[in-house]
């Protein structure tokens, strides 16, 4: 059984290594240090590549469902510590304990479904003096770089296609929330071979030393898109391989035949699910004018009923922020909505107590230029906006630099895929918000980032495309 107590260590060539230094940890509900992290040091991670480096031609060279049916015990291995893990993620991640055992619920449905992919071998010319056949290759190190809002979730959606394909991998959690992940290392390491998983905690310099390594083939890395520009800086030394993804700014559109009451719900959880803290959630609300008011209510009504608190406790439906950058960063815009004189019309009072909790905070139709629109807030502070005309709320969506995700809503789903085809975003959906699946094309247009995770295109993100050309002529 996993404890809160059990020291952390790093995951480096099959070994559980402690460091000279640690980080603290704090429980973001209560500011209170749960535990200490490791913090790798150059020397630490120099080890976990070289081991990396080491291990790969010998995993490379196993078949693919040998690699599967590893990852598939890794899944069965997550999923008989569960609860330990989900508690765990609850107390550094501060989200309800429900959507922490849904977040790695979530992982292990990942690790199986994509086990299950398989790279293909494509002939793509065969006549009688020639064949010409394509082929994948894995790529070598893969550095996975992880952000803090779903550490577990999106750390498995990057390293089970790296290992699936051949490569092995550096891991690292985001310094708020290491500890979950470093517990997973542990896991991995009774059941892969040693040096194919290495797992390394630090601060964001050791982020930087992974995309800098010259013995690092690719970087696949979620996060803010100004370190995403730092990370393809980087990854330019050695023309290692990139998968940025990155900020977004996610409209959702509210036709005129929309059924405010029917939406308002899903709507809310679309902009308020783990606290706003998610890439894809709604972070702009255009409703059309006929309904506009209606909606709004509806929305402010249901938000009236929904219970924010420490995630420890059952009946808590929304956590705090999960850190306190990010939480002085929300109660900045918060100040700017309130000095430009915008509307609010539910919270944006944040109370003097321990841990980063904020309000849900509505805004009623702020100016379209407003920081509250234009910027990623990421936190639990939602602008909602009038518009009239079609054109007009295309352009006002996709003006934004981000292109990550969106969403419409209306009876007439025809009409609401003409409005789906023009946005400028790697994901709509209409008529549901914030689906994805181990099955289906995720990944960003414009600053919202670059290649794509998931489906069967996210696997061959983490290979080399090889032809090989036979002449068949009698030459000799
Ligand atoms: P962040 O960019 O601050 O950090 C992400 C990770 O990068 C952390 O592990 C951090 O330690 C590391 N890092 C920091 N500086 C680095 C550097 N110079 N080189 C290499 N690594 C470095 O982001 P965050 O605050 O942890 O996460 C929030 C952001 O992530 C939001 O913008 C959100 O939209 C985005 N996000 C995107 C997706 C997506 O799939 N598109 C998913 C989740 C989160």
């Amino acid at each position: 059984m996993l404890k809160i107590a059990d020291e952390f260590k790093l995951t480096i060539n099959g070994k559980n290594v402690s460091t000279e230094n640690t980080i603290p940890v704090l429980n973001p509900a209560t500011e209170e240090v749960i535990a200490y992290m490791p913090n790798a040091s150059e020397q630490n991670l120099n080890d976990a590549v070289k081991a990396a480096c080491t291990a790969f031609s010998g995993w490379a060279a196993t078949k693919i469902d040998e690699r599967d049916e590893l990852l598939t015990k890794l899944a069965e291995s997550i999923h008989k510590n569960r609860d330990e893990l989900a508690t765990l993620l609850t107390l550094e991640m501060g989200k309800p304990n429900i959507a922490a055992l849904r977040e790695i619920m979530g992982a292990i449905h990942w690790l199986k479904e994509v086990s299950k992919q398989r790279l293909k071998r494509e002939v793509i010319e065969e006549t009688e003096d020639h064949f010409v056949e394509r082929y994948y290759t894995p790529l070598g190190v893969v550095g996975a770089i992880v952000p803090w809002n779903f550490p577990v979730n999106i750390a498995i959606m990057k390293i089970a296609p790296s290992l699936l394909a051949g490569n092995t991998v550096i891991l690292k959690p985001s310094p708020y929330t290491p500890l979950t992940t470093l517990k997973i290392g542990e896991l991995a390491s009774a059941i892969l071979p040693k040096g194919v998983l290495n797992v390394v905690s630090g601060n964001d310099e050791l982020g930087r030393w992974i995309t800098e390594h010259p013995d690092v083939n690719k970087v696949s890395f979620t996060g803010s898109t100004p370190t995403g520009k730092k990370v393809m800086q980087s990854a330019a030394s050695n023309l290692k391989r990139v998968t940025l993804e990155l900020g977004g700014n996610d409209a959702a559109i509210i036709l005129p035949d929309a059924d405010p009451k029917g939406i308002a719900k899903r709507l809310f959880w679309a902009a308020f699910q783990n606290t706003g803290q998610v890439c894809v959630a709604t972070k702009r609300m255009y409703v059309h004018e006929d309904i506009y008011d209606e909606f709004l209510a509806e929305l402010v009504n249901y938000a009236k009923t929904v219970k924010v608190g420490d995630g420890t406790d059952p009946s808590t439906e929304i956590g705090p922020i999960q850190n306190k950058m990010q939480y002085e960063k929300v109660i900045n815009l918060i100040e700017d909505t309130k000095r430009i004189g915008a509307r609010i019309v539910q919270g944006g009072q944040v109370e003097d107590k321990p841990g980063y909790f904020i309000p849900v905070t509505i805004v009623d139709n702020p100016p379209e230029d407003s920081r509250v629109v234009v910027e990623e807030a990421f936190g639990p502070i939602l602008p909602v906006l009038k518009y009239r005309d079609y054109e007009d709320v295309i352009a006002r969506v996709n003006k934004s630099n981000c292109g990550l995700g969106g969403s419409v809503w209306g009876k007439d789903i025809e009409f609401a895929q003409t409005i789906a085809e023009r946005l400028e975003t790697g994901t709509v959906w209409i008529n549901e918000v914030t689906v994805l699946s181990p099955h289906y094309p995720f990944g960003g247009h414009k600053e919202s980032g670059l290649g794509i995770e998931n489906s069967i295109d996210g696997l061959y993100e983490y290979t080399n495309s090889k032809t090989i050309m036979i002449n068949k002529k009698k030459m000799f």
